[in-house]
């Protein structure tokens, strides 16, 4: 295998049979998902289960696809959960906490290494995000990488200088809970006018609920708007300015190279690109930083597990330079519960 580079290092990837194999998991609200990516045979197994599940469901999905391709253990194990991490617990932050009733208040590395015996990285799911995109894709190598996450919620992940930046608590990246809209709708974190209030997928079909064509989630709005629904173009591109309004006060900030933007919102395309572009802003922020550019992320739903597979393989002292076919590839589910 050809590679140059892990996350900011030069090393040579040399897996062997003993050390093959890496896993990834994504632990969310409803389901969740393990993928272990072997590198031996080049093939990827998945399994899922339903519900938030706990540590211990962790455990279980990681040996089951570990029996299923006959190996002791994977080389190191990430887990992206979709919440923040406090940096001094190692918990799910207990205000994002609600959804996740089995994560908050314990250390969830530290049990997850003891139970399993390996290298364990525990992280958002939306620095896993930006990490892929980083790796792999839209941001690849950017000095400073701002990466949104927009479906059922709103989340961030920055790296700068090739490493997340997760501030001195952990939170660093809750750009969903900056206010753009001083009395908008109640935020479940107690603010007023978050950017989650508007741009969630739930507030994205909530918009359209009054309308002659009412979207059960956010892939069908953005179906429909690419087939020509007007009202469906009316909410992406209103998205895509209310996006502009919390992208441009955090680009001042920071400064980046790269924004892009992902998660089920990506599929929207040029229309958010259009509601963010004609932002007064946006328009603001190219006078002070020209060269600042905003781009629709390319590694798509598929982002989460990658970013996990490059925060494991950097964990582990290796790195992928180039994504193989076989690591992108749709695999088939199989339900574990
Ligand atoms: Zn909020």
């Amino acid at each position: 295998m050809d590679v140059t580079r892990a996350n900011g290092r030069e090393v040579l990837v040399s897996l062997t049979v003993s050390t093959s194999s890496i896993a990834s998991v994504r632990v969310g609200a409803k389901s969740v998902e393990a993928m272990m990516f072997d590198f031996k045979s080049k093939r990827r197994l998945r399994a899922q289960h339903h519900g938030s599940g706990s540590p211990a469901t962790v455990m279980s999905l990681v040996n089951t696809l570990a029996s299923e391709l006959g190996q002791a253990a994977p080389v190191a194990v990430a887990v992206g959960i979709e919440a923040p991490i406090e940096r001094e617990t190692g918990a799910v932050a207990p205000w994002a906490s609600t959804r996740l009733p089995e994560w908050r208040e314990i250390n969830i590395r530290s049990i997850l290494e003891n139970g399993l015996g390996l290298p364990v990285v525990v992280d958002n799911d939306a620095n896993f995000d930006a990490l892929a995109e980083w790796t792999w894709g839209v941001g690849r190598r950017a000095d400073c990488f701002l990466n949104i996450t927009c479906s059922e919620g709103v989340g961030s992940g920055l790296i700068i200088d090739g490493r997340v930046h997760r501030g001195s608590d952990g939170m660093a990246g809750q750009i969903g809970h900056t206010v753009v809209e001083q009395d908008g709708a109640v935020c479940f974190c107690g603010n007023r006018g978050c950017l989650a209030t508007l741009i969630s997928e739930r507030a994205i079909v909530s918009a359209l609920s009054g309308s002659d064509s009412p979207k059960p989630d956010l892939p069908a709005v953005v179906q429909a708007a690419t087939k020509g629904d007007p009202a469906c173009q009316r909410v992406l591109f209103e998205s895509g300015r209310h996006l502009g309004r919390a992208l441009c006060n955090a680009a001042k900030l920071l400064s980046p190279r790269t924004i892009s933007i992902g998660g089920l919102l990506s599929g929207a395309g040029t229309f958010v690109l259009d509601g963010l572009n004609s932002s007064i802003e946006v328009a603001s922020l190219r006078a002070i930083s020209p060269s600042i550019e905003f781009a629709i992320g390319r590694l798509g739903h598929r982002s989460k597990l990658l970013g996990g597979l490059a925060a494991a393989l950097d964990v582990s002292g290796q790195g992928v330079s180039e994504l193989e076919s076989w690591m992108t590839l749709d695999a088939d589910p199989r339900n574990h519960s």
